[in-house]
């Protein structure tokens, strides 16, 4: 496929980009500690080096008062440029283009000195904001040109301006949030002023020659957003003001819709791109659930966007550019959208990587070196096909050791040939891809069909094996638990016949892919198409209504399910932050009735009988389905090490079933064939 659209040079007149892909802004955490910007600059260096036309860095505040967190990263004094210089020297040595994003959160900080358009606290943080005053309007018009011309001291190409997503500016925009009634509240043209004059600041302070992009929120999904005319007259304002390009964002924060989780079908939000595009002139940057080089070029070819904005699929493949140009798309590590290791990362304060490719963010502590000219390969057995075994046998191969590849199964993927058979979860499939790319480029012997034994190991004389076996599900010591009305979670994703009322034991995420899995009308296509999900969420993109929200479609749920747990507390606690809430709100709107504190006290013909709150009762059931956690499967490691001969090593699943999740076995593999 030819993808001269995506690949084209973009002439803004006084600058060119070097192709269409714009690395959305993301926060790693790394920019909040001067002593992280080494470590932030190699994370930088890599994805210029690896094609990327334009790097849009994670939020910077202009001041104090737009902290995200307590002291986040801030640009307001020449003590910053330093740090700052060694970003963006970096990615000009790769031939990149770099702009810094200005991101003052507003009512969404979560610190003492939050202000915003009028007095009203957000859901998403405790602190009440302080309404700022005209004079603290000015100050902050300032903060920003201020905050746009230490950028472009320290070599900067642009800037970019968080003006959605529920930040400050949404705030001062939209009618939910702002009650002024002086000249900034009120009409349209008095809630954009703040807008406009800070792209006028900006513009003033550093010249013509400089990307201004603004990220507009063209949909808010919240009560009381915007309007689609509004967002076109905004638009128009700040085009005057000297906006060089527009970012689209997408939802507010506080939205309860979701927007970038895997199971929101790829490009659903696209076609406000396309509208924003026709009515401006500057390019648009097209933005939300695009990770594959073949729909970026489409979008462009259509029309949707100039650009394309991708974020975390950058995370997860600093050569997608490359391998797009040089025709080797298969081998992109596509990102599955599962915010595992990215955004939940950052709402627990760590930093941000990425689920399947650990390196990112840590670039200069996990490196795959080649082996030295003149060492001698290992000889590697890798026992277990999984996303353990995938990482381990590609990084290993990688850097010149023989590999071999054992699994019993008939195909690569272990466990993700499961989950991406759960609706919503398609994406996972990505990943099988990808690692099979690898294994093929790299050479390494693949042996499926065959599961191993301790002599097969003996009679390779291998150097290293690899115990990468994973788990076995747990099959709890209820009484009646091989009836015939039981199945395991790997029977009923394989297909066996499921009853129309069913009882889930077990509530972890396979509980909840389960139950989905379940709840999933027979002969509905998946991916679920855009316009089905967008109705199933309520989402109406041709925002006539506030916030571009309306009536969500009625569910029609083919079963009746009761997913159910021992420990007392609310099911899905333990499920990503970003992600589990979008879970829980499925299983609810139909209707799943989700029971704590329960104890299973017998399986029979009736159904399960189950007792809660000192009262016992039969819930009557066709189906049991049990997804009661796994038990790891290592048989193959042995209990003592011989001194000499094979080195054994266990990762993954096989090493510890406990709070196993792909993150933690990919990252596993990855580090122990790095170390080989
Ligand atoms: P496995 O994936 O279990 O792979 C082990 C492999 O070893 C298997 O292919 C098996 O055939 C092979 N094997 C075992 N014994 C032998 C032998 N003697 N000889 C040869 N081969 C052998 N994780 C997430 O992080 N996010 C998710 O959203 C997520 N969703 C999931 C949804 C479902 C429905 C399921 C089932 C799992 C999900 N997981 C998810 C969990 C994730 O898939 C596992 O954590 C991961 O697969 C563990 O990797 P592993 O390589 O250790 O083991
Ligand atoms: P899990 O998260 O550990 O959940 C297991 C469930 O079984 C829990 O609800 C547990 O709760 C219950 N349980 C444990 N022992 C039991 C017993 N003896 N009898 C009855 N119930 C028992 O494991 P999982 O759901 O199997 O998932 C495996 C891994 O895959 C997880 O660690 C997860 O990270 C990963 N995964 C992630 C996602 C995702 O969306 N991020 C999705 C799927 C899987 P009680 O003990 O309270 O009953
Ligand atoms: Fe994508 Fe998941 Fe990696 Fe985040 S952690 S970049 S969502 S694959």
């Amino acid at each position: 496929m030819s993808y001269q659209n995506l690949l084209a040079e973009l002439d803004l007149g006084f600058t060119t980009l070097r192709n269409r892909v714009v690395m959305g802004s993301m926060h790693t955490g790394m920019e909040d500690r001067f002593w992280n910007y080494p470590k932030l600059a190699a994370y930088f260096r890599e994805r210029a080096r690896g094609g990327t036309g334009l790097i849009v860095t994670g939020g910077i505040s202009p001041n104090r008062e737009g902290w995200l967190l307590p002291f986040g990263g801030t640009l307001n004094s020449v003590f910053d440029l330093r740090n700052h210089r060694l970003l963006t020297q970096a990615v000009h040595e790769e031939g990149g283009k770099i702009a810094l994003q200005i991101l003052h959160a507003g009512r969404y900080g979560y610190q003492p000195f939050v202000v915003s358009a009028s007095a009203l606290k957000s859901p998403i943080s405790k602190f009440k904001p302080r309404a700022l005053s005209e004079a603290g309007i000015a100050r902050t018009v300032r903060a920003y040109a201020r905050c746009a011309r230490l950028a472009q001291r320290a070599g900067y190409d642009g800037i970019e301006i968080m003006g959605s997503e529920g930040y400050l500016l949404n705030q001062f925009l939209s009618p939910r949030t702002n009650q002024r009634n002086d000249q900034y509240g009120g009409s349209i043209e008095n809630r954009m002023r703040l807008p406009r004059e800070i792209v006028e600041a900006v513009r003033a302070a550093c010249g013509e020659r400089f990307i201004v992009i603004y990220r507009l929120s063209l949909i808010d999904l919240v009560d009381g957003g915007t309007t689609w005319d509004e967002t076109v007259q905004v638009a128009q304002a700040l085009e005057t003001a000297g906006v060089t390009m527009f970012n689209t964002g997408i939802g507010w924060h506080e939205a309860r819709v979701p927007t970038i989780v895997t199971s929101v079908p790829r490009a659903a939000f696209a076609p406000l791109s396309a509208r924003l595009k026709a009515a401006v002139r500057v390019p648009v940057i097209v933005s939300n659930r695009i990770n594959t080089p073949e729909l970026a070029e489409r979008l462009i070819a259509e029309g949707a966007g100039d650009l394309v904005s991708l974020a975390r699929p950058l995370l997860a493949d600093p050569e997608f550019v490359v391998k797009t140009a040089e025709n080797r798309a298969h081998e992109i590590n596509t990102c599955i959208a599962c915010n595992q290791a990215c955004l939940d990362h950052t709402f627990q304060n760590k930093r941000a990587t990425c689920l399947v490719n650990p390196r990112a963010g840590r670039e200069t502590e996990l490196v795959y070196r080649p082996l030295a000219t003149g060492s001698t390969p290992r000889k590697v057995a890798v026992v277990g096909a999984g996303p353990a075994g995938l990482s381990a046998a590609s990084v290993a191969a990688a850097r010149g050791h023989r590999v071999t590849l054992f699994d019993a199964a008939s195909v690569v993927g272990g466990q993700f040939n499961l989950a991406m058979r759960v609706p919503g979860k398609e994406e996972f499939a990505e990943t099988i891809r990808y690692f099979s790319s690898q294994l093929q480029r790299h050479a390494v012997d693949i042996r499926l069909d065959t599961r191993v034994d301790a002599a097969l190991l003996a009679a390779g004389g291998y150097d290293d094996v690899i115990v990468a076996t994973g788990i076995v599900p747990r099959k709890p010591g209820i009484a009646g638990i091989d009836g015939p009305n039981v199945l395991s979670y790997v029977e009923v994703l394989r297909g066996a016949p499921v009853g129309r009322t069913v009882a889930v034991i077990g509530a972890g995420g396979i509980g909840f892919d389960v139950s989905e899995f379940l709840l999933h009308p027979p002969g509905a296509p998946l991916p679920m198409p855009r316009d089905a999900w967008l109705d199933e969420w309520g989402v109406d993109l041709s925002v006539t209504t506030r916030g571009g929200l309306k009536r969500p479609d009625e569910p029609h749920p083919p079963r009746e399910i009761w997913l159910l747990q021992r420990k007392a507390g609310k099911l899905g606690a333990g499920l990503g932050k970003t992600s589990g809430w979008v879970h829980r709100a499925t299983l609810a709107r139909n209707g799943v009735h989700m029971l704590d504190d329960v104890t299973y006290d017998e399986i029979g013909a009736r159904g399960l009988k189950i007792s809660r709150g000192g009262e016992t009762q039969w819930l009557e059931v066709e189906t049991i389905v049990v997804c009661a956690g796994q038990e790891s499967l290592r048989e193959l490691y042995p209990a003592t090490q011989a001194a000499e001969g094979t080195r054994y090593h266990l990762i993954g699943g096989a090493a510890l079933a406990t709070e196993l999740d792909a993150k933690r076995a990919i990252r596993e593999g990855a580090e122990l064939a790095a170390r080989l």
